[in-house]
């Protein structure tokens, strides 16, 4: 593989023509679990064992107390938010840069998002910045761990604990990482989970709400019981969770490996000035046994100004025409919703920097060899040296 040949976007072959690697792959635990849901009759039961055994399981992984099981991270971020008693008219912190279904989580409730800037340190929620967003109606702040990085948990915990607010910590994109010492959910009053198609753990569809304190159970629980579950997980949809989550330890592992193999070789691509094009969060992440990173979909800055002048959407569209799964980030949520939907801390500079700089590489990649990612800067340097001719092509 070479970096002077053509780049697929100009008709070039692609690096992988195959495209990037499956999600979910091959598993065949998986198969096995779907077997014996098929003997026992389990697949088109409303009970049976394995919603049962996966509670246990995520109970004893987290060291929690409860966890309750939903069908989506979306409804587990909704469910959390009414367990610490988020009723209409109150205020919620979250990030100016979060998953935008957080912030139509608070509005469904009635409740009011109050938006936070980033840390530009770490690209995630600027704790001390929350302070600022409090007022007489704040009763609880939305923390998310976004594209391998993660908010410092103690931090938060602290000044909450200070100023008498609640903490629902979402994980959807960190599940499993290990922060101070603890899996990632479980520092906040109340932790979600999503086991959506594209996370770390995939049911196709599925989510979980996990918390030490029984009232906020108790509560989530009167509000999903209406005499039959309104928001299930299937008996299905748990067994093939259940063997996943016994490796998810062993695949975090790998992709943390293979992002610091990424980090390394894309330190190699620098700007006419020698500076990096595109960084990863690698100096932000934990450096010893208290810590370790779950990578969802691993986080990037890109910078035009230090590339060949190539947009951000453009390189995107580059590298996936050479099988490189690599997207724009989320949109700043004060861009895409009306003022009038929301108060902010400041005009939010660094969100805006995010918005506009950060692309996701997906993680399925990062579970495949050491060729894979030097792949990935291959297709980098292949892409930057046409950069002229890129920008000059004809659109189809
Ligand atoms: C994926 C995700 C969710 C929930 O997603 P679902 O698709 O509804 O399961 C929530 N928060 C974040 C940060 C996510 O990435």
């Amino acid at each position: 593989m070479s970096a002077s040949e053509l780049p697929a976007i100009l008709g070039g072959t692609p690096l992988r023509p195959e495209g990037p690697p499956a999600w979910p792959g091959d598993c065949p635990e998986v198969s096995d679990a779907l077997n014996a849901c098929l003997s026992d009759g389990s697949w088109g039961k409303y009970h049976g064992p394995n919603c049962e055994a996966l509670i246990e399981q995520l109970n004893t992984f987290h060291d929690v107390s409860e966890t309750i099981l939903c069908a989506s991270g979306t409804v587990a971020v909704e469910l959390a938010l009414r367990g610490v008693r988020v009723e209409p008219g109150d205020e919620v912190i979250l990030a100016a840069y979060d998953f935008k279904a957080n912030f139509q989580n608070v509005l469904t409730i009635g409740a009011v998002p109050v938006l936070v800037d980033i840390d530009p340190t770490n690209w995630q929620l600027d704790v001390s910045q929350v302070e600022a967003a409090i007022s007489d109606k704040t009763k609880a702040i939305i923390v998310s761990h976004l594209h391998g990085g993660w908010v410092p948990m103690q931090s938060v915990m602290e000044l909450a604990h200070r100023l008498g607010i609640s903490v629902v910590e979402d994980a959807c994109q960190a599940t499993g990482a290990i922060l101070d010492a603890r899996r990632a959910g479980t520092a906040g009053h109340v932790g979600v989970l999503s086991f959506g198609g594209s996370k770390l753990m995939t049911a196709g569809r599925g989510g979980a709400v996990m918390t030490n304190q029984p009232e906020i159970a108790q509560r989530i629980r009167l509000f999903t019981q209406r005499g039959n579950e309104a928001y299930p997980l299937s008996e299905m949809q748990a067994a093939v969770l259940r063997p996943q989550l016994d490796r998810l330890d062993g695949r975090n592992n790998a992709r943390w490996d293979s992002v610091r193999q990424l980090s390394k070789e894309l330190k190699q691509l620098t700007s006419s000035q020698g500076e990096p094009v595109l960084r990863t969060l690698i100096d932000a992440y934990p450096k010893d046994d208290a810590g370790r990173p779950a990578f969802f979909k691993v986080g990037l800055q890109y910078d035009i100004a230090r590339s060949t002048g190539l947009s951000r959407a453009t390189f995107s569209d580059a590298m996936r025409a050479e099988g490189i799964a690599i997207d724009s980030g989320f949109r700043g949520l004060h861009r895409i919703h009306s003022k009038r939907r929301f108060r902010s801390v400041g005009n939010l500079p660094n969100a805006n920097v995010c918005d506009e700089h950060i692309l996701v590489l997906h993680h399925p990649v990062l579970l495949d060899d050491s060729d894979s990612i030097r792949q990935i800067r291959v297709a980098a340097e292949r892409v930057f040296s046409h950069a002229e001719a890129i920008n000059k092509r004809r659109m189809p």
